[in-house]
């Protein structure tokens, strides 16, 4: 149709089939599905037990050069792709999204469906509370912060043998450690079983986790833009005995539990890595895990459905999973490795699973192969850089975009050299880090009506020129799978093609030396200057065994370099390392170059101004 109407518009128009009808087609048996109302369901992961001996599909990643503040489309590419291979090159396919978290969707950016006529639908329910992973991830991460503080002051004003007492009460006479209790003896080097062996100190070292109050780095969350919520003080009434602290919120999706979920091959991986969480350190300089805390096994309960993947579908009927959505800045901003798992038994040998990953290839892909592909063990077959028109010529020079704001008339005119200008610059240097990790890449040319037939063009000359297996426009906006085809056939080619995969980095280098490569290799910097604070932070992680993680960096996506004004492909620069902090669980390091915020705040006019319900049809308006 003709203006493409609204997304929700779109979505609406579309009923989609039911969600036992769509397991049926792509295989699934229906005891491996947990149906959540008429269009949305999760998979067991038995599925991925039965289908052990099937050999995996085709793995696309969806990547962009660096995007403007608008977004260049990858979640649309991603679905308008999947829709096209399987609904019109009939191929097995399947796309793996990330959740959308409800602080954008109320906030700035909207939702996360993708858009036009490449929609997981109904993008209402995808949008919004979904199957209910993240108020999953708010509730195990709160009994961790609810567990820090009850346990500080239960410490504070009980005695050892108190504790003791209560820890390890006496049931009909008999005293008895719980499995957790016995772990936690083992780590302090204390073998016993029997509660009634341990001498005094052992007693007092057992009972006493004696946390830093100025040292505990875990902090509370909610899935709300809510800044007043960044700092706040704990601890304030009577009963609290004085045990007062300074503590915040960060949003859901930024939270260690979220980038776990996203990263967990199996329910054991994630209750292994759920127990290994650090919470603070105790006084004397030893990391406090969730374990000590006695609560990694409440956790996992609480996790237990979360870890699931849901099964969605687009606007054309392809399957889609929508499963974890960790930030893409201080967390990696990738979707479920379980996902992409299961998606990709299902498509079979000569299927194809899509994934996207957050920001610019600099960011989401860059964490995609070097921790992602490390954790699961999979290796892409092509990647899809997504690069707009607008993009690049905002890279070539181009007056700066903001969200909210009409596009300045460079964006809308014809503009040959700033395009140009753009092409050499950063779509050049990200498809150069592409290669670095050895996978064929095809560029998608993401079409908007303003574009010119010579600007898509030249875009495509010049990706190829810069070493692109191909280059295409796509119109799945407008015209949906159909749109996509020509990608849907660059892909199938490319995913043909020799394929040498490899890490940018060895897990074993020194933490400093793996920042310095992605900053050289990836970023393009000269090299990199860690602040006082960092180098002590990679010091203490060296001495506790922290340091064959990979690194997670914590870097502004509008820009290659730390400087968000710096389009194009900057140089003769040195990234600064402010912090380095640690998410042993998740399991990996992440060094923080310039402030990130944890926690968004809201703009004056909100999204949510524009969403209603009407209560008799239960029509909602507004979700764009
Ligand atoms: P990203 O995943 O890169 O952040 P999205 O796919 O979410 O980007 O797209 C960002 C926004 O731009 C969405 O609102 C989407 O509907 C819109 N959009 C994407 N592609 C087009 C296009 N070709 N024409 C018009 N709007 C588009």
């Amino acid at each position: 149709v003709t203006p493409v109407p609204s997304d929700i518009e779109i979505s609406r128009a579309q009923t989609p089939k039911a969600v036992t009808m769509l397991a049926e087609e792509i295989g699934l048996l229906p005891e491996e599905l947990e149906a959540y109302g008429r269009s949305k369901a999760k998979v067991r992961l038995s599925l991925l037990d039965r289908l052990q001996s099937q050999p995996d599909g085709n793995y696309v990643l969806v990547a962009g050069i660096t995007p403007t503040p608008l977004g260049e489309g990858k979640s649309t590419v991603t679905i308008g792709l999947v829709q096209a291979l399987s609904a019109h090159l009939k191929l097995n396919s399947f796309a793996c999204l990330r959740q959308p978290s409800q602080g954008p969707t109320f906030g700035v950016k909207g939702g996360a469906a993708g858009g036009g006529y490449a929609q997981v639908i109904p993008m209402e329910e995808f949008n919004l509370h979904l199957t209910g992973d993240i108020h999953a991830i708010t509730a195990a991460n709160n009994l961790v912060a609810a567990a820090i503080d009850a346990r500080m002051l239960h410490e504070a004003t009980q005695s050892d043998k108190a504790l003791y007492k209560r820890l390890v009460p006496s049931v009909n006479g008999v005293r008895k450690f719980s499995p957790i209790q016995i772990s936690r003896l083992q780590r302090l080097g204390v073998h016993k079983t029997d509660p009634e062996s341990l001498t005094p100190e052992e007693v007092s070292s057992f009972v006493r986790l004696d946390l830093d109050p100025n040292k505990i780095t875990w902090h509370r969350v909610v899935d709300t833009n809510d800044r007043f919520l960044r700092k706040i003080t704990v601890g304030q009434a009577s009963t609290e005995k004085g045990q007062i602290r300074e503590t915040g919120f960060d949003i859901a999706v930024a939270s260690e539990i979220m980038a776990i979920l996203a990263l967990s091959n199996s329910l054991q991986d994630m209750r292994s890595r759920l127990a290994r969480m650090v919470v603070g350190t105790s006084r004397s300089g030893c990391p406090v895990t969730s374990e000590d805390l006695g609560v990694s096994g409440a956790l996992t309960v609480l996790m237990k459905d979360a870890i699931k993947p849901t099964l969605m579908q687009t606007l054309e009927g392809s399957p889609v999973f929508v499963h974890a959505g960790p930030f893409a800045n201080i967390a990696h901003g990738n979707s479920s490795v379980l996902a992409d798992k299961l998606a990709l038994k299902l498509v079979g040998q000569d299927g194809f699973v899509v994934t996207e990953a957050g920001f610019g290839a600099d960011i989401g892909m860059e964490k995609f192969f070097n921790i992602k592909c490390r954790t699961s063990g999979l290796k892409p077959n092509v990647v899809v850089l997504v690069a707009t028109v607008r993009a690049l010529k905002m890279h070539g020079g181009g007056p700066s975009v903001s969200a909210g704001a009409p596009l300045p008339k460079e964006y809308i005119d014809e503009n040959l050299d700033l395009v140009a200008g753009g092409c050499y610059s950063n779509l050049r240097k990200q498809i150069q880090i592409i290669h670095q990790f050895g996978v064929p890449v095809v560029v998608a040319v993401n079409v908007f009506r303003t574009d010119t037939e010579a600007e898509v063009e030249l875009v495509c000359q010049i990706a190829r020129e810069s070493g692109a297996a191909d280059a295409v426009p796509c119109d799945h906006w407008a015209q949906g799978g159909r749109g996509s085809v020509e990608l849907a056939k660059a892909v199938k080619e490319a995913a043909s093609k020799p394929n040498h995969f490899k890490f940018l980095y060895d897990i074993e280098m020194p933490i400093v030396e793996k920042i310095r490569t992605i900053a050289q290799k990836v970023y393009g910097a000269d090299d990199i200057e860690l602040s006082a604070e960092a180098e002590a932070k990679i010091n203490y992680y060296n001495q506790q065994g922290f340091g064959s993680l990979p690194i997670c960096m914590a870097k502004t996506h509008l820009s290659l370099s730390h400087m968000p004004e710096k389009k194009g492909a900057p140089t003769g620069f040195v990234l600064p390392i402010r912090d380095v902090r640690a998410s042993i669980g998740a399991g990996f390091i992440y060094p923080l170059v310039g402030t990130m915020s944890t926690m968004p705040g809201l703009p004056t006019r909100p999204c949510f101004y524009d969403i209603d319900i009407d209560p008799v049809t239960e029509e909602i308006t507004g979700l764009f």
